[in-house]
């Protein structure tokens, strides 16, 4: 083991010498360390937003037929590039291939989103607001933009971000998550043969003290932020008293009713892949299922039954459904929430804790975990556990359902499976969530909407990507333009009207 991910900064390999701080990066399928990750100090710090600022000088005034037509190599090069990507991906998070392609493909889409850039950034035009007077909008570039992301989806979150920031004229640091570094790198040698000009996007690897020399910056202008909760709300205050707009995206926890009249199998067949797909390390994974009692017997019963047939192995196994967790630290961390959950007194339906995966006995492994009778108070439904466990809380009415998503205070996403279109209208008018699916558990929302959740998921006014991504990463400025013919009007020290 040799391999040594360093950051990439002014289009090329980091030059500045070797880091004083290295983190470690694992196969999580075998617990093998299979790189270490220089972390930046102040130095790397400077060096990456200065070059990002350098940049700026120029990028910011590209033609949009230039930026369009390096979007459009970027798009055709991670096109070519996904299985690569995507195997570097299970690599280092251990989710599986299938899983692992399509984080890169809901990357891709905002690529495509920010191919579009020319029209997004259409202002509009009043031709004679007064005598001669016309009036315009424009929206401009802010400057430099930092990208600070979390570990699950290494590929995605980022390019959440970076796509629409460097469309719209900003230059970009990206400080991706230690636990799997190298994605970022491999998007950014794709920009370089795309065309980007170098500086414009760059990759600063680390932790806290990266984090706070990019939020502390004078020279940086924008954050956006991807992770749990308790460190987006201290990057979202951070980086506003240092003068910043920010968006931070914090953690979650999901929950997907089932009233009586839904389809039942749809219902499990929802929860367990909404439950245990990516491990459950999903923002977006349902963790508590909140079953109506008249079918919760029938619905635990289908969800048991299709967890007893997963497969879970390594994810370049082709038939693995479900990985390892990420580190050795966070399984076991998750296998403590499911202690917890059996000492407060929920039924362990199923034991996840059990799972022996052949031939990798060092891999951080914890398999699928259901619980049943889970009550509102015990901390394996209050904790966000980001690992494979749903927790079935069972209520007697619509009501105490939507009381129940209420009362919680993450408002990331949730889902309601009915065959009732009234009942399902009454869900997405009350329900406190910013993303809402009906008899659709991850309502992840498209390229060309934006995505993002309500209260502790969410600090700042914008959601990520869309029409909200544009508007985050530009300011605007409105014009007053007057050509007039002839008299100008002299001295009239008046408020002026039209
Ligand atoms: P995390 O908060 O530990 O880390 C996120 C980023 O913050 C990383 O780049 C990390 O290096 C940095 N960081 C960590 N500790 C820090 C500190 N003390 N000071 C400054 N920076 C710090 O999150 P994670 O474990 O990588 O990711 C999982 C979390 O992300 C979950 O809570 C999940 O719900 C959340 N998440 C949310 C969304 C969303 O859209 N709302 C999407 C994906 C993940």
């Amino acid at each position: 083991m040799s391999r040594t991910v360093t950051h990439w900064i002014g289009g090329r390999p980091w030059q500045g010498g070797p880091a004083d701080r290295q983190g470690e990066v694992y196969d999580p399928a075998t617990g093998r360390l299979s790189a270490r990750v220089d972390f930046a100090g102040p130095a790397e710090v400077d060096a990456a937003v200065g070059a990002a600022k350098e940049a700026f000088r120029t990028w910011r005034h590209a033609p949009l037929s230039q930026r369009t037509s390096v979007l459009f190599a970027f798009r055709d090069l991670v096109d070519s590039h996904r299985k690569e990507i995507a195997a570097m991906i299970t690599s280092e998070h251990g989710k599986v291939a299938s899983d692992a392609a399509g984080e890169v493909q809901r990357g891709l889409e905002v690529v495509e989103f920010a191919c579009g850039i020319p029209h997004l950034l259409k202002g509009s035009y009043s031709e004679n607001v007064s005598s001669a007077v016309d009036s315009y909008s424009l929206r401009q570039p802010l400057g430099v933009v930092a990208g600070i992301t979390p570990f699950n989806f290494p590929a995605m979150v980022p390019m959440w971000m970076f796509p629409l920031a460097i469309a719209c004229g900003n230059t970009f640091v990206l400080k991706p998550s230690e636990k799997d570094p190298s994605a970022a790198n491999v998007l950014a040698e794709l920009w370089e043969q795309a065309g980007l000009p170098d500086g414009v996007f760059n990759v600063l690897h680390g932790d806290k003290p990266a984090v706070d020399g990019l939020l502390t910056h004078p020279d940086v202008a924008a954050v956006s932020f991807v992770g749990s909760t308790p460190i987006a709300k201290y990057v979202h205050r951070t980086a506003a008293e240092h003068g910043k707009r920010v968006q931070a995206l914090g953690g979650a926890k999901n929950h997907m009713v089932v009233l009586p009249d839904a389809d039942l199998d749809a219902a499990a067949d929802a929860a367990v892949n909404a439950g245990f797909g990516s491990a459950g390390e999903r923002c977006m994974a349902i963790s508590a299922v909140v079953a109506a009692e008249p079918v919760a017997d029938d619905l635990v019963a289908r969800i048991r039954d299709r967890i007893a047939g997963l497969n879970v192995g390594p994810g370049t196994t082709p038939d693995s459904q479900m990985g390892p967790l990420i580190t050795r630290a966070h399984r076991d961390k998750v296998a403590g929430h499911i202690e917890d959950g059996v000492t407060a007194g929920a039924e362990l339906v199923t034991d996840g804790r059990r799972l022996n995966v052949e031939g990798e006995p060092d891999g951080f492994w914890l398999g699928p975990t259901l619980f049943d009778r889970v009550t509102p108070d015990m901390s394996v439904y209050t904790e966000e556990i980001f690992g494979p466990v749903l927790s079935v809380l069972r209520v007697d009415s619509f009501d105490e359902a939507v009381e129940l998503i209420n009362a919680n205070p993450y408002g990331n996403g949730t889902a309601v499976f009915t065959g009732d279109g009234r009942a399902a209208r009454r869900f997405q008018n009350e329900v406190e969530v910013g993303m809402v699916g009906i008899n659709v558990p991850i309502p992840v929302p498209m390229a060309y909407y934006s995505f993002g959740g309500w209260k502790d998921s969410l600090f700042g006014d914008s959601h990520v990507h869309g029409t909200e991504g544009v508007h985050f990463y530009t300011r605007g400025k409105v014009v007053t333009s007057r050509w007039h013919e002839g008299s100008h009007g002299g001295i009239d020290l008046g408020f002026p009207t039209a």
